[in-house]
């Protein structure tokens, strides 16, 4: 029989890539406390409407990659393929659009059906953050600034990861701004790719979006939005680069960032490295003023992003060790009750203790080894009737004996540092 192989585009997370995933993960959520942010977790999968409403029919997500179904009750249900939509419904059917701003964190798996390649899964992880509720540049910058000090204390510097921020403007700006795109496009319409002339009809945004060589030289001449912005813009995007400069973020300005989306505006940002060829946006994100009213709430500002785990774990340096705990080894088989005690109590003292579940000793030193554990306790029944045991430093090879009581408190000593 041949083996079953994980579906295609889905990966296991076990040892060090494990590591890595949950380190990027808890760094996150380590500082979205710090910036006030709590957690919800929203369901895997919602009604296909929550992400047709929010994504738009004309988007790729929407009408390549989304997961959908009729489930046996003949509900069109949709794997979620980001958070925001989902977390927007949570906020419109849980009653919270009266008390705001909140600030939500999430993470979990996200689902595309995309073409898998390095960096790019069918199921993947997404780390993300959402301010609802305000409509100050302040919020823009804060969220932004979160994300940044989640990419530095993973290890990244400005060097590596960098801050690429836009402005989308107000309405107006944008109306101004779409007149100006079609004109120019439309001049060159039969040097476009087939999908950016159905863009030039539907959403002429989108077309600063598209990855087709055919493209790009028409996108590069293409006017910039900072000539058709609103003073109201302006100001609003003026104040958002004077409070990234106060929380000490590096940017770089990048007039291609776009969102093809009308409930989109002002702020739109990447976080960007050159570290992983075409798959180098690590972080994304931008303000929706539009959105939660689109899901049947209010009028409702927010401004929010999304990360790929996956690729942020790639980029680090090393994988966060794992703890080498302590190996319990009872000598004899008449140790065994002792020892099961010991291995208990350290537990409970908050130290990470081991034993084997069977062996001579020598099986078992064996495995203290491969377990890459940092003591080693001997339980010898001649001692432990004086209430003694040996602990050997493997790292040191010290050995001694001390008492029962005393080891425990040595090894929380040592593991609370
Ligand atoms: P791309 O242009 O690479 O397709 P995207 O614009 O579709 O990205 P977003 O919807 O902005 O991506 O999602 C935010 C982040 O989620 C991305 O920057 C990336 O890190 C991650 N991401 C998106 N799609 C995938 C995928 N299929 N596999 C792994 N990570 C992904
Ligand atoms: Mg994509």
């Amino acid at each position: 029989m041949t083996p079953l192989q994980p579906a295609r585009g889905t990966h296991d997370l076990i040892g060090e890539e494990f590591r890595r995933h949950a380190h990027v993960i808890d760094t996150a959520r380590r500082i979205a406390t710090l910036y006030g942010f709590e957690e919800w977790i929203t369901p895997v999968f919602e009604d296909t409407r929550v992400f047709a409403r929010s994504l738009g029919d004309t988007s790729d997500v929407v009408t390549k990659e989304m997961y959908t179904f009729a489930d046996r009750g003949g509900e069109q249900v949709t794997l979620r393929p980001e958070a925001t939509a989902g977390i927007c419904r949570a906020l419109v059917s849980n009653g919270l659009t009266q008390t705001l701003p909140q600030k939500v964190f999430c993470t979990g798996p996200m689902f595309r059906y995309e073409r898998p390649q390095k960096g790019r899964y069918r199921q993947f992880h997404q780390i993300d953050a959402e301010l609802i509720g305000s409509a100050e540049p302040l919020a823009d910058a804060e969220v932004i600034a979160m994300g940044w000090h989640i990419l530095r204390d993973l290890g990244f510097t400005a060097a590596e990861v960098m801050l690429e921020l836009n402005t989308l403007g107000d309405a107006a700006s944008r109306e101004a701004y779409r007149a100006a795109l079609v004109a120019h496009f439309a001049r060159h319409r039969e040097a476009l790719s087939e999908d950016s002339r159905t863009r030039l009809d539907r959403n002429p945004l989108r077309i600063l979006d598209s990855k087709d060589a055919r493209d790009a030289p028409l996108i590069a001449t293409a006017p910039a939005i900072h000539d058709h912005l609103t003073a109201a813009a302006r100001e609003f995007y003026a104040t958002v680069k004077h409070h990234l400069d106060v929380f000490g973020v590096p940017l770089r300005e990048n007039p291609r960032i776009v969102r093809g989306l009308d409930y989109y505006s002002h702020t739109a940002f990447e976080f960007v490295t050159t570290r992983l060829g075409a798959q180098g946006t690590v972080m994304a994100g931008g303000r929706y003023d539009g959105l939660v009213e689109e899901m049947g709430g209010p009028p409702t500002p927010a401004v929010g992003w999304a990360a790929g785990v996956e690729r942020l774990a790639m980029l680090l340096e090393g994988a966060p060790p794992k703890p080498r705990p302590v190996a319990v080894l009872p000598v004899a088989e008449a140790g065994t009750r002792d020892a099961v005690e010991l291995l208990q109590q350290l537990r409970t003292g908050g130290v990470p203790a081991e034993m084997a579940y069977r062996g001579n000793l020598k099986r078992r030193m064996e495995r203290a080894n491969r377990i890459g554990a940092r003591f080693a306790v001997f339980v010898v029944p001649e001692l432990i009737n004086d209430g003694l045991v040996q602990i050997k430093d493997l790292d040191s090879g010290a050995q001694q004996d001390i008492g029962r009581a005393d080891l425990i408190e040595r090894m929380m000593h040592e593991y609370r540092r």
